[in-house]
């Protein structure tokens, strides 16, 4: 009688932890199935396993024509998914993975795509995939962008024919030996050419993002170069040494005006960002076959926490200098350029102690 009766509690009771549990598998699965964030597993061969409705709804698919095929199918740039998928076999973690996906309608979606992999005993099972819409953003960043772009053009024709009137007024004063007046006219005559140079900053992201800009590369002694920049860095600062470091001449194939672009750009973040003064050094070694250009200060420098962010566009240093102004644009030009050089920006840099920003190019000699 006591057995039957410890039988049928034992059956209430793996009953009741058998509710429970399909209880708890319900609501899991209603939490991923109906979340209001788009997820979906890919199987080690690149099929998509399974997705959650928001997925298909983020995308207008319905689950016949998502699950079942490669997720390849649903990337508007293949080279990206490729790597999305190198790198999650190899046991990556993608954070914030920038992507496009094609929507049943034709259109395209800009997602951030944070993903890793299940594994049993080693072996690849399925992705566990997150997709972010970041549309809404990419196009207000655009909206921006074209803005800027618009205004930029408008006000680079009038500053470029303020800067001939000035160079004629310039070379009038030093016809009549009117030194003052070459003096103020040569100040303004330098702050014109920072208009015109952060005009050409503006222009310059939209014309590489746009895939329209094209390197102009010359043969051209890179001393003089070096020179000329370092004679106009002098015109913007009196408080700061402006040094010039020269190995034996040296000369480059490169576009002239926008390495020319770079070194103002390098320039004048070291004499921004080194506000008591000091020295600022620009110049060039040999190396090998490679020439080493490097601009250095002796300013606040920047923590070696926000080195790697850096040279993304927008990006500014929350330091105590609130009042310099800047758009965060200037190093991301610089890495741009360098990148359509197949250089790269380097840096070495301590808070409180100084910078240098360094970067190499082909020699000729
Ligand atoms: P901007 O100067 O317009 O802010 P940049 O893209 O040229 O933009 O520079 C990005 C950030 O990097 C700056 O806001 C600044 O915080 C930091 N930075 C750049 N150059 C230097 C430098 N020589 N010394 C210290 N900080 C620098």
């Amino acid at each position: 009688m006591d057995d039957t009766r410890n039988l049928e509690e034992k059956l209430a009771y793996y009953q009741k932890e058998n509710e429970e549990l399909k209880l708890r598998v319900e609501e899991l699965s209603d939490f991923f199935e109906n979340a209001s964030m788009p997820l979906h597993w890919v199987d080690a061969q690149g099929i998509i396993i399974w997705a959650n409705q928001a997925e298909l709804d983020a995308l207008g698919y319905s689950k016949q024509e998502y699950i079942g095929f490669p997720i390849g199918n649903f990337h508007a740039d293949q080279h990206v998914i490729e790597d999305i998928l190198n790198r999650l076999v190899n046991n990556e973690t993608l954070y914030d993975y920038t992507a496009r996906l094609k929507c049943k309608d034709g259109s395209i979606k800009h997602v951030l795509i944070n993903s890793n992999v299940m594994r049993k005993d080693g072996k690849f099972m399925h992705t566990r995939c997150f997709t972010r819409d970041i549309t809404g953003k990419v196009q207000e960043e655009q909206r921006k962008n074209d803005f800027v772009t618009m205004v930029s053009h408008e006000l680079k024709t009038p500053l470029t024919v303020i800067n001939s009137y000035v160079q004629i007024l310039i070379n009038k004063a030093k016809k009549d030996a009117d030194n003052s007046s070459g003096q103020l006219l040569t100040r303004i005559e330098a702050q014109t050419k920072k208009m015109i140079a952060m005009v050409q900053d503006f222009l310059t992201p939209a014309r590489i993002e746009g895939g329209k800009i094209e390197l102009r590369k010359e043969a051209f002694v890179l001393d003089t170069l070096i020179n000329e920049t370092a004679q106009y860095a002098k015109l913007l600062t009196s408080k700061h040494s402006i040094n010039l470091i020269a190995d034996e001449s040296i000369s480059v194939e490169a576009d002239r005006d926008k390495i020319g672009q770079i070194l103002i750009n390098l320039l004048t973040n070291a004499i921004k960002y080194s506000p008591k003064g000091g020295a600022i050094t620009i110049g060039y070694e040999k190396h090998d076959e490679k020439v080493r250009v490097f601009v250095s200060d002796q300013g606040i420098g920047i923590d070696k926490s926000h080195h790697k962010r850096l040279f993304e566009r927008f990006f500014r240093v929350n330091n105590e200098l609130k009042e310099v102004s800047g758009f965060g644009i200037g190093l991301y030009l610089v890495s741009e350029i360098l990148r359509l050089h197949g250089s790269r920006i380097n840096l070495q840099s301590e808070a409180n102690v100084g910078s240098t920003f360094y970067f190499d190019l082909e020699t000729l000699n």
